[in-house]
């Protein structure tokens, strides 16, 4: 073996026993108490031993870009705005850029799985779709990238678009998106985007139904859509904050209609909580779609950063275990199984999502997985653990050293800080 991880508790099935994981060329070679296994042995000593994160959902061609914005409204509208007229200035080498920074935060905090949604359109043309692709090869030794493909600025109204997102799906976008709601014909962009995901046989992945109120919104023409064309399990939407404003009648029968279609659902908490409620100035509404209540009805979901450091959302580290940690705060997550819930959503029901039949810890799967200093799922998305560590394909992909303590022990004091300082 090339490594054998012994004394691991391992997400998801059998959190309660601890057991050994033989690795071989990239492959999860064995799992079982006590292996009989030779090479390397690295004592987990009962800590959780989860596959790679998934983010379903981020924006790495618009990523670090606040200090050229000026939000003052922090509305969807201004958002768009804004982020339009910054997108004049991106350069393939200034989107690179931007995108690497957010992207190795990303890595370090355990994501090895992505969809990044990219921009499309006739003024950025394929600018943002060839930085992403480079990124992507640049490091697939750590994380697998999937692009999306998408229009924010509208596509019935915005000529060339349409174009510019067949080229992409020719050219190697794995999933087609949508923006309804900057469409002057929203429904007319959904059944577009239907019928070009159908001629290219990918996944869609909208953003639907942001808004303050349950009125108008599209999610079930969506559902219509979806089986109308048999689409069921390769659709997934985000945000959707107009269903957290829903009465209970009205959201069951949703979700529902989302679990009986196949639509999976994506939460996207710090830029749901940014942008949602800015007309009111008191009990603000949080806007964040309760994905836990959902899954109770049968629906696939996940959480997701989508943007950091922009006009969408102005701050961000890129940790997924955070997000899951603000959900459970926003969504009054309290029960430990709906806290290991959250932390599926980061993980195996992201996968599912994305359709990758390979995920997991199993054997004969890749050997992706991360480390993290707690016991279980549970108290990882509680106490917004790091991980310790990740492998990609068996190989080590980084590491994070827990936190120093330093009582009185003498030593030179100077040299310590000079090290810590140095990274
Ligand atoms: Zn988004």
């Amino acid at each position: 073996m090339d490594l054998v991880l012994r004394n691991a508790r391992i997400f998801a099935d059998h959190a309660a026993d601890r057991l050994d994981v033989a690795i071989n060329r990239g492959r999860i070679a064995a799992i079982g108490p006590a292996l009989l296994a030779d090479g390397p042995q690295i004592d987990l000593a009962g800590r959780l031993l989860a596959p790679g994160l998934v983010e379903t959902h981020i924006h790495l061609d618009k990523t670090c870009i606040i200090e050229r914005c000026h939000p003052v409204e922090g509305t969807i509208a201004e958002a768009v705005a804004q982020t339009a007229a910054a997108k004049r200035a991106f350069t393939e080498e200034d989107i690179y850029a931007r995108a690497t920074r957010t992207l190795e935060k990303c890595l370090v905090n355990g994501t090895m799985l992505m969809r990044t949604h990219v921009e499309i359109d006739p003024g950025i043309g394929l600018r943002g779709f060839a930085a992403i692709q480079q990124l992507a090869a640049d490091y697939a030794w750590a994380i697998d990238i999937e692009i999306c493909a998408f229009p924010q600025e509208g596509l019935t109204n915005n000529p060339g678009t349409e174009e510019l997102l067949a080229e992409c799906l020719r050219g190697g976008a794995r999933v087609l998106g949508a923006v309804p709601y900057t469409d002057s014909d929203p429904r007319g962009q959904i059944e577009k985007i239907f019928a070009m995901a159908r001629d290219f046989d990918v996944d869609i992945d909208m953003h639907l139904d942001l808004g303050d109120t349950p009125d108008g919104m599209q999610i079930e023409y969506v559902c219509e859509q979806t089986a109308a064309h048999r689409w069921g399990g390769r659709v997934a939407v985000g945000h959707v904050t107009r269903l957290s404003a829903a009465p209970s009648a009205q959201f069951n029968a949703i979700a529902r209609r989302l679990a009986d279609a196949g639509v999976a659902v994506t939460v996207l908490p710090s830029t749901d909580l940014y942008l949602t409620g800015r007309g009111q100035d008191h009990s603000v509404m949080r806007g964040v779609t309760a994905a836990h209540r959902l899954i109770a009805h049968g629906v696939n979901c996940s959480l997701s950063t989508n943007n950091v450091l922009n006009p969408f959302t102005p701050y961000g580290d890129a940790s997924l275990l955070r997000m899951a940690n603000l959900y459970a705060n926003v969504c009054h997550v309290s029960r430990p199984h709906e806290l290991a819930e959250c932390f599926a959503m980061l993980t195996t029901r992201s996968a599912k999502l994305m359709r990758r039949a390979d995920y997991g810890i199993a054997v004969g799967r890749p050997a992706d997985l991360t480390v993290f200093d707690c016991a279980d799922a549970g108290a990882a998305v509680a106490e917004v653990v790091a991980p310790l560590l990740g492998l990609k394909n068996g190989r080590l992909t980084f590491t994070r050293p827990r936190a120093t303590l330093r009582p009185q022990r003498g030593g030179d004091d100077a040299e310590g800080m000079r090290q810590v300082l140095a990274g």
